[in-house]
């Protein structure tokens, strides 16, 4: 099919569904400026990747860990949501879609306006406590860095303050994969945006909207395990595609 047939095909499956949600990942954000922590030349190919246990356990990773965020912040502060995040929360706010899954820790959905936004791997936007789990915004903790020597400490309890993502070794939240869940039990169409699938249990959700019978719409730039269970699949640029589709939904 060509990309107005496709488009056509995804008009028609959103104006049948009765509940639609979205999961995105890496790929939404690219457009925006942020780099997939995957591609070559990124901030991760410059500082080894430090686990959760790790952090707790040593002073050195806990400083090369600040300095990658330090870094990576600096890079992030001027990320604006495309057209693709901007397209969601306009679905949303049709009451058409209801309700944004996603990977991502840049915040951008929020940005856009999405006000349900179920976050899988934590936020940049806010530090947390290892300990008594108190947060700051990032932007508090960020600016004390180098008075701290990269090594910041709650001032309620002294534990060790991180950002509030999940970091490699760090199970899921509990409470988000559930909610996550449940939305993808519910959603009779889901839009898979900007991931390529290889993380687990991440990767399951669009799984189990198909399992349940549920329609898949999948925007990714490349190939994933799981394109056979897409009714629609579109190569092209996540905002390049959901452009088309509020045009052809005349929004
Ligand atoms: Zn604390």
């Amino acid at each position: 099919m060509d990309f107005k047939e496709r488009i056509e095909k995804a008009v028609e499956l959103i104006k049948k569904a009765g509940y639609i949600t979205a999961f995105t990942g890496a790929g939404i954000s690219t457009e925006s400026g942020i780099s997939d922590f995957r591609s070559p030349g990124g901030i991760w190919d410059r500082y080894r990747i430090i686990t959760y246990q790790e952090f707790l356990q040593s002073s050195d990773a806990r400083q090369q860990y600040w300095k990658m965020k330090h870094e990576l912040f600096r890079e992030l502060r001027n990320a604006k949501p495309n057209n693709a995040h901007k397209a969601l929360a306009l679905l949303e706010a049709k009451g058409i879609l209801k309700a944004v899954i996603t990977q991502n820790i840049d915040g951008l959905h929020q940005d856009a306006g999405s006000s349900r936004v179920i976050e899988l791997h934590g936020t940049n936007r806010k530090a947390e406590c290892v300990n008594c789990s108190k947060t700051w915004p990032i932007e508090e903790i960020d600016e004390k860095l180098e008075e701290v020597e990269f090594e910041p400490v709650c001032d309620h309890c002294g534990g060790y303050i991180k950002p509030a993502t999940v970091s490699f070794g760090q199970p899921m939240p509990e409470k988000e994969m559930m909610e996550a869940v449940q939305e993808a039990q519910r959603s009779d169409l889901m839009f898979m945006i900007g991931s390529s699938l290889q993380v687990e249990p991440a990767a399951s959700i669009p799984r189990i909207t198909f399992e349940k019978g549920g329609k898949l719409i999948f925007i990714n730039r490349t190939e994933t395990p799981w394109d056979h269970l897409a009714s629609v699949v579109f190569r092209e640029s996540a905002s390049r595609v959901m452009d088309a589709i509020l045009e052809a939904l005349q929004f």
